[in-house]
């Protein structure tokens, strides 16, 4: 599932391309991957893109609306509160959604497959939108377990899908304090797996808890109740260092043109354990060991990722 990072490289590679353009079309191929009504949608423009935790918003206003793109976050809630002709776009990927922009060039997000970069639109296709340039962008799902919901813009933060998350990480705000209070709720939970918790901290799954443990030094198996400050402090770090690499190496997806270089050369080539199992620590050579911890696969280095006595 894509997580913090694969969502803001979209995010970012979006932000690009179609702030500013109207959305002329949407086509729903599955009714199950579309709620609301495509209507209030279709002839308005895209006015910004916004990320919470691995949801990616899309606000859109009537294309006559006048509003300035610059305006701040706050002056354009204030603006936008309570008029339906405002609407968000809200996007959860879930398992094997695809996001896919085509200009002439192509922009990929979310679960990579092999015929993400081949002929669009495909059997997986399930939503398709149009802009005024002739551009499209395709929303792929194989297993029909992501959505894309139309919703008030004044109604987004308290949706269903966003009220109960817990923080963002990568904001001002989120602390080492705020991290070990929140994870206090999970106390006889192994650390990894309360981690994972989306109330806990926003955005965090399988693939950057278990890095966020191995810059900790944290072996995953340790129960929450058994942490120090220290290592509350070092869990910390490690989730904000795992999701910034994520993004700097552009997600595990990477969003990238189809004419580069193919969907090689992503995150998981700068991961320290996920994925590595039966390879050499990066950092001591000892070989990463694979486990079944809350019913997903982890990685660990028996030497460098400590605390825990079976
Ligand atoms: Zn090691």
């Amino acid at each position: 599932m894509p997580e913090l990072p694969e969502v803001e490289t979209i995010k970012l590679g979006l932000q690009k391309k179609i702030v500013g353009l109207k959305i002329t079309k949407i086509q729903i191929n599955s009714a199950k991957s579309f709620i609301g009504n495509p209507n209030l949608v279709e002839g308005k423009k895209v006015l910004n893109i916004w990320r919470k935790a691995k949801y990616l918003g899309v606000d859109v206003v009537p294309a006559n609306a006048g509003i300035q793109l610059k305006k701040s976050r706050s002056e354009l809630d204030s603006r936008l509160r309570g008029n339906d002709n405002f609407v968000t776009l809200l996007f959860h990927l879930k398992m094997t959604g695809q996001l896919i922009y085509e200009d002439g060039q192509r922009l990929v997000g979310g679960h990579p497959t092999p015929d993400m970069v081949g002929k669009m639109p495909n059997a997986h296709t399930r939503i398709i939108f149009s802009f005024s340039d002739g551009s499209h962008l395709y929303f792929n799902d194989q297993r029909k377990f992501g959505w894309v919901k139309a919703v008030d813009r004044g109604q987004v933060t308290v949706d269903s899908s966003l009220k109960n998350l817990g923080p963002e990480p990568l904001e001002r705000g989120f602390t080492w304090q705020i991290l070990k209070q929140n994870l206090l709720r999970h106390k006889s939970m192994p650390v990894k797996v309360a981690t994972m918790d989306q109330t806990v901290v926003s955005g965090v799954g399988n693939i950057y808890s278990n890095e966020a443990c191995f810059s900790a030094g944290l072996d995953p198996r340790v129960r929450v109740r058994d942490l120090n400050d220290e290592q509350f402090k070092k869990l910390y770090k490690g989730i904000i260092k795992s999701l910034k690499d994520g993004i700097k190496y552009g997600g595990s997806t990477r969003a990238h043109f189809v004419d580069a270089e193919g969907h090689k050369g992503y995150f998981l080539d700068y991961a320290y354990v996920y994925g590595r199992d039966k390879h050499p620590c990066k950092i001591c050579g000892t070989k990463i060991k694979k486990i079944q911890l809350g019913g997903r696969g982890t990685y660990l280095c028996p030497n460098c990722q400590k605390g825990y006595n079976s």
